[in-house]
């Protein structure tokens, strides 16, 4: 315990290697890249380290993706497509949602207040 703490002190000011594990294809994939593609992939992990919420947002973002394949009318709430605007107004009207953001957590005492702060905080309405 003590030891660990002295280390860790130690080391404080010293830049340290973070390793990932790739498979060969993700390795040499990795490797095709040029020098600016690379630079960038490593400062997105380090920006994201800063601010882990954008890993909550990007799974939203790739989930919400994935729903409009399906359908460009998708519950901003709980990510379900439908086959029609009126489907899917019909579907916020009557369905119960929890009124917490899964972009940024935060919790309201309405959909429409949540669906009003997705739409302006974070740009996806529903037209
Ligand atoms: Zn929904
Ligand atoms: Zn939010």
């Amino acid at each position: 315990m003590v030891e660990s703490h002295v280390k860790k002190h130690e080391n404080k000011n010293t830049p340290k290697h973070l390793t990932f594990h790739l498979s060969e294809d993700e390795w040499l994939r990795y490797h095709q890249l040029d020098r600016e593609t690379k630079q960038m992939i490593r400062l997105v992990v380090k920006s994201i380290i800063y601010n882990p919420e954008l890993v909550q947002e990007a799974g939203y973002i790739y989930k919400l993706l994935i729903s409009k394949t399906i359908s460009p009318y998708v519950c901003p709430l709980c990510l379900i497509p439908f086959s029609s605007l009126f489907a899917l107004k019909q579907h916020i009207r009557y369905q119960e949602h929890e009124k917490e953001c899964k972009i940024c957590g935060k919790k309201f005492t309405s959909t429409e207040a949540l669906l009003d702060h997705i739409c302006k905080k974070h740009n996806i309405c529903v037209k």
